[in-house]
């Protein structure tokens, strides 16, 4: 499509962004139990970034140093509600990197002022189901600034792609056109093919590996005593679980 490859994850940017992580607890380590009952070593809780401006301003430059010069783009746009945030970021960064001498804002360049603007993608009433495939929608007053533009799609974490599908239909639908994905984070594999030929980049490209709870105590933290996390995740829930089947047990052991 570009003739370059239009998002390249030098593996260094990529470890800066796990410290960046890191440092502000979005990245934690210790033993976690996943929403599909699964437990792992890791947990992503991204939200925790939002907390920490410096550490999403990095993290965004990273994410602008890794998309080519020549991918054409006029507009950034990130679904709500962090998607959103980091948009900004990104924004300001592939500002400073492509236009370096521009000193007035907008006059210097028309595309700057698009660049700037943070598209609002919000989600609908999530009680509404039937209008799921419309969660996302580009504010009234920012479609004037998508339309007819060439646009760049950036999230926090990938999983299954299904939030940058739908900010893609929410850019299409007020007549944008979609250069490319990018994201800090893709632990689903989330592929070019899943958004229906959209090239997607990130900055770290890794699943996190998780164990069946019968496999975890086998070879997983599970099996080396490492007290589960209730903090994040379903380890509350899966205590409460453990606990209430061990008094089951206890009660209905017949007493001589
Ligand atoms: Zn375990």
């Amino acid at each position: 499509m570009f003739g370059v490859d239009p998002f390249t994850a030098e593996p260094a940017l990529g470890e800066s962004a796990l410290i960046l992580l890191s440092e502000c607890g979005s990245l934690k380590r210790g033993h976690f139990v996943l929403s599909r009952g699964n437990h792992a070593k890791e947990y992503i809780d991204i939200r925790e970034v939002y907390a920490y401006p410096e550490k999403l301003w990095a993290l965004s430059k990273l994410l602008a140093q890794c998309v080519h010069p020549s991918v054409p783009i006029d507009v950034v746009v990130g679904p709500t509600r962090g998607g959103n945030d980091l948009s900004q970021g990104v924004a300001y960064w592939l500002n400073q990197f492509r236009f370096p001498k521009a000193k007035k804002y907008p006059e210097d360049s028309p595309i700057r002022r698009a660049w700037t603007n943070k598209i609002e993608v919000w989600v609908g009433d999530p009680a509404d189901e039937q209008k799921e495939e419309e969660r996302f929608v580009i504010a009234d007053c920012h479609a004037k600034f998508v339309k007819g533009k060439r646009v760049l799609i950036v999230d926090d974490v990938a999983t299954s792609g299904s939030s940058l599908e739908k900010v893609k239909h929410a850019v299409q639908k007020v007549g944008g056109e979609i250069v490319l994905a990018a994201t800090i984070w893709n632990r689903g594999n989330v592929t070019s093919d899943k958004l229906g030929g959209t090239p997607i980049g990130s900055l770290i490209t890794k699943e996190i590996p998780s164990w069946p709870p019968d496999e975890c105590k086998k070879t997983g933290p599970c099996s080396d005593d490492v007290p589960v996390n209730t903090d994040v995740g379903h380890g509350k829930e899966f205590l409460e679980e453990k606990e209430m089947r061990m008094f089951r047990a206890r009660v209905e052991i017949p007493t001589l």
